[in-house]
């Protein structure tokens, strides 16, 4: 057992003296004391099969800091920021000035009386009691499960195919787009009869793996060199109470069994079945796509991939939920790679049949492995680097192949600092996602991108024009710009990088294909609303009255005065990576200081516009009237669809 007591500081900043909830409450949340009632205790308990022991949590606390609510805030460039290294930096030295020894304890959950901030790290957590849309508190174990996990090195949790976060339904570290249900002993309901405090759902057997979390005594497990056909017994994987075995490891794949009660309350009985890749779980989908198995699911090594007799398969046989029990049928064949050379047609390499399949990632060889790295991995732009120094060779110019070895090296060790960035930032729980888009249609489209602006107000309007290069035209209270004479190309798969990941609306195939005008903003972290901030637009073709929309950025959060619906125009606002849209548009690293997500906003305009004509406008002003949020957009780029398909 690995001893990780917590430290749990109480403050409240100076200009305020409320406090959300008595002690007791957060000595029942956070240690021994509340053992039993399915605290942070029990979670971490049962999510790492007994080997962390959290008993030895204290509370401390109420510490008023000396600092206003307003100090936690600050505005660079025109964007609101937060102090989150300070706060909690803020917080530990009122415990130390209270004579505590915080070298005692594995880490430190910082609880604010008002609404302040909620994320984690390796260097602490930060939580309030501010309330989702659903009513939920981020005082719930479902939300200080995911941050307080960040702590222990946990990632968020994706499902296969796919490089957003968040998409993993039946793990803490998806939360709040995950499935959550009404905490059994904190019962307390808010004014709309929402309950306040939720849990689950647990972690899952990859995430444990990962951690070194998982009892590998209670683990079946195959490796995929051996030849196998059986059936195994699953117990769920959280129910170390039960006999028998809690989860299977075959070859890549973690498969568990996940039934509705504890921590999982919200789930319905189900297998699932994950990968495991740096740091991150991935959930993968049987073979009608459904991410929880029921009984007669499968996935199986597609035909064309059974190169020299390889095979896996795996499917659910029987799932009963009264016996708390999974019947998994397990089956692999090890390929038997041919030692001689062929004597009979095709002579055709049966690599070749793999790039068939995986065409636009790139294959690594080493060593007669054969490893995959999909395009949307930071290490693929590595790969392009190693292959640029390894092809220098051929220069004869030794200078130049110096400056070109260089370049590639330059460029590895700043994608490797980026994604250490990455890895090391704070991260925070989703918004719970309202549509679930398939991204997995490959398509074209065709973006035109504006080359004059023929008005403005404002430095840099040329930074609004052409297609998006990181540099942005920022909107000041009062400044515009108009942009025309739209001309562009092909874009493959823009619908991968419209993917909500740092919030807003997923982009489905079904509203690009509606999509007129989409625009592109540089923001900080996080996204002042889901997406674009609050603006003006005119759509203008020169002969019928010009199209106005007003763009509130606080559109559908519930702040008092906000919208409650788009306008009729937008069909949808959201929030990519910054460093997904610089891969994405081959920009190089770094984007605009500042800039760590890039906003979305698309546009369905009426057929009565003429986008096509070559006197068509788009105007965008700020909207910085103190009323509608921040108000002053960052656009990069602006551009027309011209038709989606193909
Ligand atoms: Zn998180």
């Amino acid at each position: 057992m690995m001893q990780t007591p917590w430290a749990i500081l109480l403050c409240k900043f100076k200009d305020n003296d409320s406090e959300p909830y008595e002690r007791q409450r957060y000595e029942d949340m956070f240690t021994s004391g509340g053992s039993g009632k399915l605290n942070m205790v029990d979670f971490f308990t049962d999510m790492s099969h007994g080997k962390l022991d959290l008993s030895g949590t204290q509370v401390f606390g109420w510490y008023t800091l000396d600092k206003n609510h307003s100090d936690y805030y600050f505005v660079e460039n025109g964007k609101t920021k937060t102090r989150r290294g300070e706060l909690l930096a803020w917080a530990r030295q009122a415990a130390i000035a209270d004579n505590k020894d915080l070298s005692k304890f594995f880490s430190v959950v910082v609880c604010m009386n008002v609404p302040t901030d909620v994320f984690g790290g390796p260097t602490g957590v930060v939580c309030d009691d501010e309330r989702w849309q659903n009513g939920m508190s981020n005082l719930s174990p479902s939300i200080l499960g995911q941050e307080m996990g960040h702590a222990y090195g946990l990632s968020h949790s994706r499902i296969q195919g796919s490089s957003e976060d968040y998409r993993d339904q039946w793990d803490v570290m998806s939360t709040a787009n995950a499935l959550m249900a009404p905490h059994p002993h904190f019962t307390e309901l808010d004014a709309r009869g929402n309950p306040i405090f939720r849990l689950g759902p647990g972690l899952n057997v990859a995430n444990m793996w990962g951690r070194g979390w998982l009892d590998e005594t209670r683990v079946w497990n195959a490796s995929s060199q051996t030849m196998i056909d059986t059936i195994v017994e699953l117990r769920p994987l959280h129910r170390r109470d039960l006999p028998g075995f809690l989860a299977i490891r075959f070859g890549d794949f973690f498969i568990e069994f996940r039934t509705n009660t504890g921590w999982d309350a919200a789930i319905t009985p189900t297998v699932l079945v994950h990968t495991f890749e740096h740091n991150q779980s991935y959930l993968v989908s049987d073979n009608n796509g459904r991410q929880n198995f029921s009984v007669g699911s499968f996935i199986e090594t597609p035909e064309n991939m059974r190169i020299f007799g390889g095979y896996t398969g795996i499917k659910v046989i029987e799932i009963d939920s009264a016996r708390q029990l999974a019947k998994i049928k397990l089956a692999n064949a090890p390929a038997h790679v041919p030692q001689h050379l062929p004597e009979e047609r095709p002579y055709r390499n049966p690599g070749v049949a793999w790039q068939d399949i995986i065409n636009n990632d790139a294959l690594v060889v080493i060593e007669e492995k054969v490893h995959r790295i999909p395009r949307s991995s930071p290490i693929y732009r590595t790969i392009e680097q190693i292959g640029l120094y390894e092809n220098s060779t051929a220069i004869p110019s030794v200078q130049l192949q110096n400056a070109v070895r260089q370049e590639a090296l330059t460029t590895i060790a700043t994608i490797a600092q980026e994604q250490m960035q990455t890895l090391q930032a704070f991260r925070e729980p989703a918004l719970p996602a309202t549509v679930m888009g398939s991204v997995n249609e490959t398509m074209s489209t065709i973006i035109l991108w504006p080359q004059c602006a023929p008005d403005s107000k404002g430095n840099s309007p040329a930074n609004a024009l052409g297609q998006p290069d990181g540099n942005v035209m920022g909107l000041n209270p009062n400044e515009y710009v108009t942009v025309k004479d739209f001309q562009g190309g092909f874009y493959a798969d823009l619908l991968s990088l419209l993917n909500a990941a740092k919030g807003g609306d997923i982009v489905t195939a079904e509203k690009l294909a509606r999509t007129d005008v989409i625009a592109f903003e540089l923001n900080s972290h996080p996204a002042s609303g889901r997406g674009w901030e609050s603006s003006h637009w005119v759509f203008s073709d020169n002969v019928k009255p010009p199209l106005v929309v007003d763009w509130d950025e606080r559109t559908g959060t519930g702040v008092p005065g906000a919208p409650a619906s788009y306008p009729a125009e937008v069909v949808a606002n959201g929030s990519t990576d910054h460093s997904d849209y610089a891969a994405y548009f081959g920009i190089d690293w770094p984007l605009g200081l500042g800039a760590v997500v890039v906003s979305y906003i698309l546009f369905d305009l009426p057929s009565t516009i003429d986008i096509t004509s070559p006197d068509f406008t788009i105007t965008v002003s700020a909207w910085a009237d103190g009323h509608h949020g921040e108000g002053t957009p960052d656009p990069d780029a602006i551009g027309i669809l011209a038709c989606a398909g193909q």
